[in-house]
């Protein structure tokens, strides 16, 4: 059946497991996070697709149905399975993606690793992706693209399909030209990024970025600026921008230029925060702390997020500061990617030494001053850390959003907590109520984090009340496909 939303994402929307021998589909079980988030759109249409690569030794004979109809609380939508080979696979996904694009997305073009790109399977990934999204589209639907993988999907998906409605939504930051511009393949990216009917990013200031990169490399007219509104402006920070461009035309085609800053699911998670287990476990939480103070840092191991830097801050406030020493503990959770790449293993290598070096440093029996966390830890069992922590800190170097500081926030029911942010985080611009912080400084970093311990409690709630109503005031619900709308099509046969 042909769908009115077809959504282009390159993970499957569910778990795939065997039970007695047979494979059923799970949903995922956080309802945190984006998939189940952009499965919610279905209840809004007739007939939904969802187009994600599976694996497969021979493409062409994979060994598993192409499609599947799912029939779930979400109402009902066909998946489209891309058989891709675990080469094609790695050489789009990990290779060009991570290697070449994320870098310099993130702005460490000293990481851009250009040699090992394949961009002949790059581009016949994208354009099976483009081909399969073909298949599923009704007249006129609305095919909405997630992320920077799947760059070439519109430019092939206008060709084929000059009558769909096209989003792509980046959930990474947008550099600016200069750093954008190192990718040699950047006209054909931003020329496909320009077959949209939207494209949409998280804050103003990579929708600004965007627009300037399209001017570096195409004769593109801009809409007159307009303000941002007050909701996405914090006065001063790093990533704050005062106005923005809202469209684009390029070859008399016209592309809006959105910006939808990605929220948490505030109820659900003031839910699970006030949950009797989550009490119980908080009250655990602070007798084994004994009276010390808890900063709690969580993120995936990955140089952007800084925790590096982090643990050194750490390092640099406990020498500086005796009196600290068997008062404060920082629970450091930085979940391991398991890549596979070196600049993974190096980073998780030097986070394990620093944090080491510490509790060698510094600990004793009875205390020791960081617990390194590298696996995963359970979404309602975070939510208790989240609860019981005195700070979270939350100092990415860049980060496209980043939803832990909001959780954070959304998890404190009692009104109570300090957020340490970094400017470098998208979520600063909505946060500024939070004690921002440069991450590139030492000196601001080791400031910051004991002005946080030291906070007096009237600030804290006053800061806290401000940075929930923040919080609430972009929930989960209100994000979507740029300014397109999710409309159902007309009524049609099955
Ligand atoms: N998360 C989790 N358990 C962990 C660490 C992280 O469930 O041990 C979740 C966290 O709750 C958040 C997500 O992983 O929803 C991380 O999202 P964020 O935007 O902060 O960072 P990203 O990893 O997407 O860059």
């Amino acid at each position: 059946m042909a769908s009115d939303l077809v959504i282009v994402y390159h993970r499957q929307p569910y778990e795939e497991v065997e039970e007695n021998g047979k494979i059923v589909f799970r949903e995922n079980r956080s309802p945190n996070g984006i998939v189940p988030t952009l499965k919610g759109f279905f209840g809004r249409v007739n007939h939904g697709a969802w187009v994600a690569w599976k694996l497969a030794e021979d493409p062409a004979d994979p060994g598993f149905e192409r499609r599947v109809e799912i029939d779930d609380a979400h109402g009902r939508y066909t998946v489209s399975r891309l058989p891709l080979t675990e080469h094609q696979v790695r050489e789009f996904y990990h290779v060009s993606s991570k290697e070449a694009f994320w870098p310099i997305l993130h702005s460490f073009k000293e990481r851009y690793n250009y040699d090992p790109v394949d961009w002949e399977n790059f581009q016949d990934v994208n354009r099976r992706f483009a081909e399969a999204a073909a298949e599923e589209a009704a007249e006129g639907a609305l095919v909405w693209v997630h992320d920077y993988n799947l760059w070439l999907v519109p430019g092939y998906l206008r060709r084929i399909r000059p009558d769909v409605r096209i989003a792509f939504t980046h959930h990474t930051p947008f550099p600016a030209a200069d750093m954008f511009n190192v990718l040699p393949w950047r006209k054909q990216i931003v020329e496909s990024l320009l077959a949209c009917d939207d494209v949409s990013f998280h804050i103003p200031r990579y929708a600004a970025n965007f627009v300037s990169v399209a001017r570096s490399l195409f004769d593109v007219d801009a809409t007159q600026r307009v303000q941002v509104p007050e909701r996405l402006f914090t006065e001063g920070t790093a990533l704050t921008e005062r106005t923005v461009h809202e469209r684009l035309t390029c070859d008399g085609h016209v592309t809006q230029v959105s910006v939808c800053p990605l929220g948490v699911a505030t109820s659900f998670i003031e839910d699970r925060a006030r949950r009797p287990e989550t009490e119980a476990r908080v009250k655990a939480i602070w007798d084994d702390l004994r009276g010390s103070k808890l900063i709690v840092s969580v993120g995936r191991t990955d140089y952007t997020k800084g925790g590096a830097q982090q643990l050194q801050s750490f390092e640099r406030v406990l020498e500086a500061n005796p009196e600290l020493r068997g008062k404060v503990r920082l629970m450091h959770v930085s979940v391991s990617a398991n890549r596979n790449m070196s600049a993974y293993e190096d980073i998780q290598t030097e986070i394990e030494q620093i944090a080491g070096r510490i509790n060698g440093r510094f600990g004793t029996l009875e205390w020791q001053p960081v617990a390194l966390i590298s696996r995963a830890i359970p979404f309602d069992e975070l939510v208790s850390y989240y609860r019981a922590a005195d700070v979270a800190w939350i100092t990415p170097l860049a980060d496209g959003m980043n939803l832990v500081c909001k959780e954070f926030v959304a998890a404190r029911v009692d009104g109570d907590g300090v957020l340490v942010l970094s400017e470098f985080a998208g979520a600063a611009v909505e946060l500024g109520d939070a004690l921002i912080v440069n991450p590139f400084s030492n000196r601001a970093m080791d400031r910051t984090i004991r002005q946080a311990l030291e906070m007096d409690g009237p600030e804290r709630r006053h800061r806290m009340e401000r940075l929930r109503r923040a919080v609430a005031e972009n929930d989960l619900s209100q994000w979507g496909p740029g300014r397109l709308e999710v409309t159902p099509g007309p009524k049609r046969a099955a």
